[in-house]
């Protein structure tokens, strides 16, 4: 296969979801199914005591998470697939956020009794803003949950964006009789041998052959709902599910293996493969324009403690990595022989030889890096699009435990802000540094790289502030404004910010100051 060929099949996606909904257990079902696995049931050790060599820091340890997203690969039929994982966690991280710059699409799992959550509502936004297709998976129907349509409701509701159900439940819970696909046009039952799995319908959409189920009320209701979603729903529209304007909805359940191979089969039917990329002079690269491109969207560090080496996450963009080759950094210009990487196989990493657009790489790193970053393989260097920064909604106050150590501490601050896993900010005069976070999660890591990495113990305290707004018209600022609920600062580009201890204080202030134009980041 050419690498055209090898780009053409690449899917490159996120699971995203709320805590608890079932993304461990679907990319289980998924991994499977491509036989990367032979016993779904083993990407994550949480349950279990065991741990995946992804699990990299004590702090994960300790708390049995999964900190940094991890990306698995394995192919299905002619398609080979990058899964992206995010982490589930509610201490999640700007990471997350950032991961969805890497994908072409989303797949979102709902629990069917929960509905959306706040978590699943924040990273669909990012997702929206990019405009990448959401496709979204319905779960846990072998359990009793809210009503088919009120979920479609509500995904339209809470997400503002249109839906197609692409199958609907007959019955749930204990009740739960199988799936109506609309798509393949055939029923599939719950629970029974493999040789009745599916059941024709005839052009009414009606069962073909006597069966129990017909005399169901499950089943009538089932019938009853599908004419309304025929009559009154959404059209399916290819266009604008690539658009992200509409999300393609499928009802299963995971953890008894049911819906996910449809799932599974009917999403690659739809998912965009590799998408080209704007650069920051707003030049298209497309995937397979010959040169290899990609950028940094994520670094770890301390995978192996005793090494203290970082990995930074590359998304391929365009053409073919081969380990060996020579690349160069947009950023410095700096050119370098790549002679180790990695790529993300299920819980074990091994060593990469080639990969193409869409894939995901890692590269050993000594700290040349930094989130964003561009790195070429032609005699062109360019950059890409900046990655967008997030408006942090947790702040705190850091100093150094012994002062002795500031040198160490401002040097092991810089890192790990231009890094990307903490925000810098400052105060006016007394330049104290204060930093953000998207998540409690990120203050544990960087105090424990600090003490690990830089040798400095650090102590932090919250200030209150949960609402940063950057101001337009930055000329009309004056110092006077600062008070004790709208704290003053820059961040690190320079530019003022001012931190409200909550959404109320900002609206008085906003109301006070009405010629102040705030703004916040993603
Ligand atoms: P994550 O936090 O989103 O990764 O969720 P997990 O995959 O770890 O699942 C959370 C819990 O829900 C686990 O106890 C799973 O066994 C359970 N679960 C996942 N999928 C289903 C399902 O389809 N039906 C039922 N009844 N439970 C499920």
């Amino acid at each position: 296969m050419n690498t055209k060929e090898e780009i053409q099949r690449r899917r490159t996606f996120a699971i995203i979801s709320h805590p608890d909904a079932g993304k461990t257990t679907m990319t289980e079902k998924l991994l499977y199914f491509g036989g990367a696995i032979r016993d779904a049931g083993t990407v994550k050790g949480k349950k279990t005591g065991k741990f995946a060599t992804s699990d990299w820091m004590e702090i994960e340890k300790q708390r049995g998470i999964s900190v940094t997203s991890s990306v698995m690969q394995f192919d299905y039929r002619s398609n080979r697939i990058n899964i992206l994982d995010t982490p589930g966690h509610q201490d999640f991280s700007e990471d997350t956020y950032r991961t969805l710059m890497a994908v072409d699409s989303a797949v979102m799992i709902v629990d069917a009794a929960k509905g959306i959550e706040a978590q699943t509502l924040k990273l669909f936004k990012v997702c929206r803003m990019r405009g990448i297709p959401i496709f979204t998976f319905i779960n846990k129907l072998d359990r009793q949950g809210k009503e088919p349509l009120e979920l479609m409701e509500e995904i339209e509701e809470v997400l503002e964006i249109d839906s197609y159900a692409m199958n609907w439940p007959i019955g749930m819970g204990k009740e739960f009789l199988g799936i109506y696909d609309r798509y393949n046009n055939r029923i599939e039952q719950f629970r029974t041998d493999e040789q009745d799995r599916f059941l024709e319908v005839d052009q009414e959409g009606e069962l073909v052959n006597a069966h129990p189920m017909k005399e169901t009320s499950y089943y009538k209701q089932a019938m009853e709902d599908i004419q309304l979603l025929a009559e009154a729903g959404n059209d399916f529209d290819e266009e604008r599910v690539r658009r992200g304007e509409l999300t393609p909805v499928f009802f299963g359940s995971a953890l008894t293996n049911f819906g996910v191979q449809t799932f599974l089969e009917t999403y690659l039917d739809f998912a965009p493969k590799p998408q080209a990329r704007l650069t920051n002079d707003g030049e298209v690269v497309e995937p397979d324009s010959t040169d290899f491109a990609g950028f940094v969207f994520k670094i770890q560090a301390n995978m192996n403690p005793a090494h203290r080496d970082r990995i930074a996450f590359v998304r391929i963009v365009s053409g073919e990595f081969t380990r060996g080759m020579n690349v160069t950094l947009a950023r410095t210009g700096k050119s370098f022989k790549v002679s180790s990487s990695t790529q993300f196989l299920a819980d074990d990493r091994e060593t990469v030889d080639s990969a193409v657009a869409g894939d995901i790489i890692g590269l050993y790193d000594v700290g040349n890096y930094q989130i964003g970053d561009t790195v070429v393989g032609g005699k062109k260097a360019f950059e890409f699009e900046k990655l967008p920064q997030f408006t942090p909604e947790l702040f705190m106050k850091v100093t150094a435990k012994n002062v002795m150590k500031s040198k160490h501490f401002h040097k092991g601050i810089l890192q790990l802000v231009q890094e990307g896993a903490i925000q810098y900010y400052k105060t006016l005069h007394t330049e104290d540094v204060i930093l953000g976070a998207v998540g409690q999660l990120q203050f544990e890591v960087f105090e424990h790289r600090m003490k690990n990495e830089y040798n400095v113990e650090v102590r932090m305290e919250p200030i209150g502030s949960k609402v940063a707004r950057w101001i337009e018209n930055e000329e009309e600022v004056k110092e006077s404004m600062t008070g004790p609920r709208s704290m003053l600062v820059r961040d690190r580009f320079d530019r003022y910010v001012f931190l409200f201890e909550n959404d109320f204080a900002m609206r008085w202030f906003q109301d006070k100051y009405e010629h102040l134009k705030l703004y916040n980041l993603l």
